[in-house]
């Protein structure tokens, strides 16, 4: 070992003195390397102290521009009429036109829709590799090369070091050797890393994590497009602390017509207590620094980069968990409580081909979500573990299996205890989702006082449709709702809520939308004495109906209106009193 050390010093010496000598020569203007370091820093500039440079690539950017064709643009493209009839088929096993898909260039471009000070953002000069890990199982094949090309085309080249797919036991037959001699041939930074049997999406992210030898990891669903200049923004937070996650902003790509738009400009990441994702707004000193990173309690789950020394850190993901479901909670809680932080990255803007139905059988038989949702819940949430148990009784039944090791994780890392991420990332998740439910003013049924017979039911025809009835009364779930706390109407236990966009209209239709709980278009109050539902603030308009055509709408509040008069089955008195001055909340 001495002789070791000593050499090492030595080599140390010859090192820097030859160092020394190399950059004066350089720095001479006749040497013949001077221009060499000079391109090296061509393009640096110092900003506050820092080496910045300019990523956009607008030799590519110059080119897509000229291409043309169905899709291009990210414009709304539509099937040929002679080849409608290949398009049943494929949307079957896909969820998606993914025989449109095969029409439109694996390279399509697509339009900016970045906030505009995006353009103009110079970015670290020197920032870590990435590796792109794409689990995919039976992902269609344009879909799936699409997102290879491009995360590809749309890198700066010496950033991405490999793009690994990883291919979760899939039996279509082109996902074989096709495959991979088409990315020896066409896409060489690509390869593929096959399962022997259905791990999920997991098991499959954490296998190709394996294989990368990147500094960071970047995780894409299989039917993603990564548009212009999305990596730099997700790697300078990670370059200036390692122990982050970067997630960019998710868009739609639309799964009939192939159209690339906005889901909207940013939320920050959360959850509800039966562990549906949701998400709160962008706090207002986030929202005055756009488009700088705003940090975020908790990812979406498919799209984000994380450097590979903390993910390994702080143990990967838990293998344990089976499939999919529960592990965007898992790693960003683990994040959060290991003494990392997790941002959303405005400027790195993903399409994500969300689809209609989901296409695949549930690949087990036991109840594996519950599981998973298990254990995040016991190895993370401390004392809130039981919010979600008081939800779901039935999770409790489910057993976890082994998760010492996690609790190891735990340890090992010194992790904080879930309440102080709920006090001090989550802070305002509360509010939103309180952890018990407060009480409702009205539940039950909703009957009519004009044909007593009759009440308000849940069989709508779709989620933006109408309700389109009053149906029999019976005490069955299809007639059950709830005036909530949050002072909206929605079907019992339901998170989509009554909402009347349009008041416009003579008879205003009924819909159904997410509820949001900010009363506006969701507001509604029951006038005990006189049997009104009313809407609005100040309530001009009442629930109305045809008892003929058993529609029910919204018309001008008449007291005399016979169909304008409702009874619930069960009405808190008491707090219904109060309703002016209870907040919507508990
Ligand atoms: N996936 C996988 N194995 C599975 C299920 C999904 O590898 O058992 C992949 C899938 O191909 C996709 C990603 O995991 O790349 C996320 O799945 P999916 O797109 O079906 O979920 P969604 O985006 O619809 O929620
Ligand atoms: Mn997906």
């Amino acid at each position: 070992m001495r002789w070791r050390r000593t050499w090492t010093r030595h080599r140390n010496k010859v090192f820097i003195g030859g160092f020394m000598t190399l950059l004066f020569i350089a720095l001479s203007p006749s040497s013949p390397i001077s221009h060499i370091l000079k391109k090296e820093e061509e393009g640096v500039v110092i900003v506050n102290g820092e080496r910045k440079r300019d990523y956009n690539d607008y030799e590519y950017l110059k080119t897509e521009a000229l291409q043309t064709g169905p899709g291009e643009g990210g414009i709304p493209a539509t099937l040929p009429p002679e080849l409608e009839k290949e398009k049943d088929g494929i949307y079957k096993v896909n969820g998606f036109n993914g025989r449109l898909s095969d029409e439109i260039a694996l390279n399509r471009s697509l339009k900016d829709i970045r906030h505009p000070k995006c353009k103009d953002i110079l970015y670290l000069a020197h920032l870590p590799n990435a590796a792109v890990v794409v689990p995919f199982h039976n992902e269609h094949w344009s879909t799936l090369l699409r997102t290879a090309f491009s995360a590809y085309n749309r890198s700066p080249k010496h950033l991405l070091k490999e793009i690994i797919l990883v291919d979760d036991a899939s039996t279509k037959d082109f996902l074989g050797s096709k495959l991979d001699n088409y990315l020896e041939e066409h896409l060489p930074i690509a390869r593929v890393v096959r399962l022997p049997e259905r791990w999920g999406l997991i098991r499959a992210r954490l296998e190709g994590a394996k294989h990368a030898t990147a500094d960071v990891l970047i995780f894409l669903d299989s039917h993603t497009e990564c548009t212009t200049n999305w990596l730099p923004p997700l790697l300078e937070p990670i370059a200036r602390s390692y122990k982050t996650a970067v997630c960019p902003f998710i868009d739609v790509i639309d799964f009939e017509n192939f159209e690339y738009r906005a889901q909207d400009e940013g939320r920050r990441g959360s959850f509800d207590w039966e562990f549906y994702y949701k998400r709160l707004p962008v706090l207002s000193e986030d929202e005055a620094n756009m488009p700088q990173p705003f940090k975020s309690p908790v990812m979406a789950g498919g799209l984000f980069a994380i450097s590979s020394k903390f993910f390994w850190e702080i143990g990967g993901y838990d293998p344990g968990l089976d499939i999919w479901g529960g592990e965007q909670y898992e790693l960003s809680f683990k994040i959060w409580q290991c003494h990392g932080v997790m941002y959303d990255a405005p400027c790195s803007r993903i399409g994500h081909i969300y689809r209609k139905f989901a296409p695949f059988p549930n690949p087990r038989t036991d109840n594996f979500i519950a599981r998973n949702y298990r254990r995040v819940a016991e190895v993370w949430m401390d004392e809130y573990k039981k919010y979600l148990y008081m939800r779901q009784p039935g999770w409790l039944e489910t057993d976890t299996g082994d998760i010492s090791e996690q609790l190891a994780v735990r340890e090992r890392n010194k992790c904080k205890p879930f309440k102080w991420f709920m006090e001090n990332v989550a802070f305002d998740l509360e509010k939103h989702y309180p952890l018990i439910e407060p009480p409702d003013y009205c539940n039950g049924t909703i009957q009519s006082m004009a044909d007593t017979k009759l009440c308000v039911d849940t069989k709508f025809k779709g989620q933006f449709d109408r309700l389109d009835s009053l149906g029999e009364c019976s005490s069955s779930s299809q007639f059950q709702f709830q005036l909530s706390a949050f002072k909206d109407i929605r079907p019992l236990k339901s998170h989509n809520c009554w909402d009347v966009p349009d008041l416009k209209d003579k008879q205003a239709p009924v819909l159904l939308f997410g509820c949001h709980k900010g009363l506006g278009n969701q507001m509604w109050k029951y006038d005990m004495m006189n049997k009104m539902i009313l809407f609005g603030h100040p309530p001009t308009h009442c629930l109305d109906s045809s008892t003929s055509n058993r529609e029910i709408f919204v018309t001008r509040c008449d007291m005399n209106s016979p169909t304008q008069k409702w009874r619930w089955g069960f009405v808190n008195e008491e707090r219904l009193s109060k309703y002016d001055q209870l907040d919507p909340k508990p």
